[in-house]
């Protein structure tokens, strides 16, 4: 297969401007990129004239519920919905039934992903057995198969002498700690942000302090043990704030996620008990969600992930204490982070590169995808004109609890190459 991509605008972590160009893939690499690049017989050739090439996304944080809820989401159903938003690696959560808390769990997953997946699939562990927060998990069972990440995502280690224990033990085989950050004792029922909105709805709210607690606990369990304490799914500014005042430090080994909801959503969208708005960490103020923005912007955000969380439309559609928390992401990310902050000018390509393609794989020590010539082919190409209409027919995941339903946001993924694969192509 020998594909020329010519007259593209190509966008690089680096780089606040497209540069013109063509890249000539060949047998799962880039054989040549550069501009004027003439094909020879037998080649494709597309014009992309207008279009962006990117490298393909990469997902830190997501749910695709395998083993034991395929009724949400699978992981074959994930990874479609991944590539049908131009994400072309996952990182998926530990919280599935049985829990990924040992070798043996670890190792069924990674053979399902082997057998359905097309895109590769790396998974977490728990930092406890069972997400229970007592006993330590089976760490080095999954450290000998690959595993870095170690986290009870869903919710804290609550016991934080645990966790001081596994970072103790875990560091040194070169893994890091991924902290859903939630003091469940404030948490109430855990369905919305405790302000207005809650007030409104008569309905007990979970404070920004149930969270920033356990953000600045974490992090100082990482300073006393040396671990590498990675801050998922910040929604706070205050939760931001610490973060900036760690790192500005230096002495804390300190990365930290934001996710698209908490960039574009506040509690005010919930309206009346909407529960495509409901998620944990939930939707805060404005004034959180402005300030997040700019700690993306400013660098205090290392990644975007999305904290995929497919949920079936009977469960979504209880009453708004019973649903479950959580919103799919990944058909949807990149096109709505294209809408409302490149569109608008808020930030550039150089920034959605950098954060939810380049810093994530760095997080999980893998190669960085880019467009240079002689790299393995791993690509998107993006058409800003084009409008996405997010329908049931759209969407690959299972579920389609989305504020995005129906909604139609400016940008199509036209096209994911992986390897010596078109994994997507829309005309
Ligand atoms: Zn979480």
């Amino acid at each position: 297969m020998n594909i020329l991509i010519q007259n593209a605008r190509i966008a690089s972590e680096n780089s606040p401007t497209l540069k013109k160009g063509d890249v000539l893939l060949s047998n799962g690499i880039i054989k040549a990129a550069g501009q004027g690049l003439t094909a020879t017989k037998g080649t494709r050739v597309i014009d992309a004239r207008g279009r962006i090439l990117l490298p393909g996304m990469f997902d830190a944080h997501v749910h695709l519920r395998e083993p034991g809820f395929e009724s949400k989401e699978t992981l074959a159903t994930g990874t479609e919905a991944a590539i049908n938003g131009g994400v072309t690696g996952v990182v998926i959560m530990p919280n599935t039934q049985p829990a990924i808390d040992s070798a043996t769990v670890v190792g069924q997953v990674l053979e399902i992903a082997r057998r359905t997946a097309r895109i590769p699939v790396y998974t977490s562990g728990c930092v406890t057995k069972d997400r229970a927060g007592k006993e330590l998990s089976g760490i080095d069972g999954m450290r000998a198969l690959g595993v870095k990440m170690l986290t009870d995502d869903g919710d804290t280690t609550s016991d934080p002498a645990v966790l001081l224990r596994a970072m103790q033990y875990a560091t040194e085989f070169g893994m890091f700690f991924a902290s859903h950050c939630e003091a469940h004792e404030l948490a109430g029922p855990r369905a919305l942000n405790d302000g207005a909105m809650s007030y409104r709805l008569g309905i007990k709210g979970s404070p920004a302090c149930a969270e920033e607690i356990i953000i600045e606990r974490d992090i100082r369990l990482a300073h006393a043990t040396g671990a590498h304490i990675h801050i998922q799914h910040v929604s706070t500014r205050l939760g931001m704030e610490t973060i900036r005042s760690w790192k500005q430090r230096g002495d804390v080994r300190l990365t930290a996620e934001v996710s698209p909801h908490h960039l574009l959503f506040t509690e005010d969208d919930i309206g009346d008990y909407d529960t495509h708005y409901k998620m944990n960490p939930p939707l805060r103020t404005r004034v959180d969600r402005d300030a997040l923005v700019q700690g993306l912007i400013d660098g205090v955000f290392d990644l975007i992930a999305t904290d995929h969380a497919p949920h079936t439309p009977f469960e979504k559609s209880q009453d708004f204490v019973s649903a479950p928390n959580g919103i799919t992401g990944l058909d949807t990310a990149l096109v709505s982070l294209h809408h409302h902050f490149v569109v608008t000018g808020k930030f550039g390509w150089d920034l959605i590169v950098k954060r939810f393609s380049a810093e994530p794989r760095r997080l999980m020590g893998l190669p960085v995808a880019t467009l240079d010539e002689g790299q393995p082919i791993d690509l998107i190409l993006f058409d800003p004109a084009k409008e996405t209409t997010f329908t049931q027919d759209f969407m690959r995941s299972k579920s389609q609890n989305t504020p995005f339903l129906n909604k139609t946001l400016m940008g199509r993924v036209d096209l994911v190459v992986l390897g010596k694969n078109v994994l997507l192509e829309r005309s």
